[in-house]
């Protein structure tokens, strides 16, 4: 099912998102967690796609085996740099078989762990392209990354969005937002986009913190800030997993209900294949999602 149609018919509603594991017993366990999720009726769960095609397979895997054994809506990431239009299209033409409906449109880095990558070999240089590419199918309905900390590289936050709003006017149906901890942020973004003329649906991704040191260092490299109460709660129990997870739910419920009580309809969840935290800050949720 396309995901456009999907908000056409739900005012409220969430997302997972999975990576696709490394090994069978991952893959098995994703299966799990994914069914477990499904129970809350999500609008769609995503399958990363390793930077330049690392992954690719194991990420159609994973979709085809969701599509098969789950009741999901599925939704690909696809990244561009470095591909040729032939590879992107034998990539959708199967997809399209298989009945992956959805794209997430990205340009993508290069892979940390290629050292020889070349991405002016590829054909695409932005997820401008992309989205261009997959529209002329007219079949898929396509998402786009948009970032209310501003793209680690953009040159200003005006010249971000400007770039943020031609992906979305090459034919984008909505936005996914990078991580951010700080709401403010993320309303602050869906105010000048909409002041800009962007009106499609922006879900925010939220990433809840079960482990700051790790967060920290992502956070860092796509300058998502690290509020103040965050640090001020989770400092002192950097060694505790335990008491780490229990602050890292309060807090991403916190958030949600922030932006929830704010107009936010819908919200985007990275699972990190993992079901038990997304599934408690969900639960805590229940009245402001249905
Ligand atoms: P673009 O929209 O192309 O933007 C990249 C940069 O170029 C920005 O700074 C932008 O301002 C600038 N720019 C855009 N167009 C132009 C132009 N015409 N001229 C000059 N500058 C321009 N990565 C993965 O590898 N796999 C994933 O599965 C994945 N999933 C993601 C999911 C979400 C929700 C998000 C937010 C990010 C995800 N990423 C993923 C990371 C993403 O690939 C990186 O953030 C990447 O650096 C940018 O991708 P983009 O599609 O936003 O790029």
């Amino acid at each position: 099912m396309k995901i456009s149609e999907i908000f056409k018919k739900r005012d409220k509603g969430i997302s997972f998102e999975f990576f696709p594991p490394k090994t069978e017993e991952g893959k098995k366990q994703l299966l799990t967690v994914a069914k477990e999720l499904s129970t809350f009726d999500p609008m769609y769960a995503s399958v990363t796609y390793g930077a330049g095609g690392t992954t690719q397979e194991r990420t159609r895997d994973v979709l085809y085996m969701l599509k098969e054994e789950t009741g999901l809506t599925l939704m690909s990431h696809l990244t561009c740099i470095g591909a040729t239009a032939e590879s992107m299209d034998s990539l959708l033409n199967d997809y399209k078989e298989h009945g992956i409906d959805n794209i997430l449109a990205l340009r993508g880095d290069p892979p940390p762990d290629v050292p020889d990558f070349d991405p002016t070999k590829g054909e695409f240089s932005y997820a401008v392209d992309l989205v261009k590419f997959i529209k002329k199918y007219d079949y898929f309905s396509i998402s786009v990354a948009v970032y209310p900390e501003v793209h680690q590289e953009a040159t200003s936050a005006e010249a971000d969005l400007e770039y943020a709003k031609q992906k979305i006017d090459a034919g984008a149906d909505f936005g996914i937002s990078q991580m951010f901890f700080d709401s403010r942020y993320f309303l602050d973004f869906l105010d000048r986009a909409y002041k800009k003329g962007i009106n499609i649906p922006i879900l925010p991704g939220i990433m809840p913190i079960t482990d700051l040191n790790k967060i920290r260092k992502f956070a860092s490299f796509c300058k998502a800030t690290i509020p103040k109460e965050v640090e001020d709660r989770m400092s002192g129990i950097l060694d505790k997993p335990d008491e780490m997870q229990r602050v890292g739910i309060d807090l991403a419920v916190q958030q949600c209900e922030d932006l929830l009580d704010n107009g936010v309809k819908y919200l985007h969840f990275y699972t990190m294949n993992k079901s038990e935290v997304v599934s408690e800050i969900i639960g805590a949720l229940k009245n402001k999602l249905n």
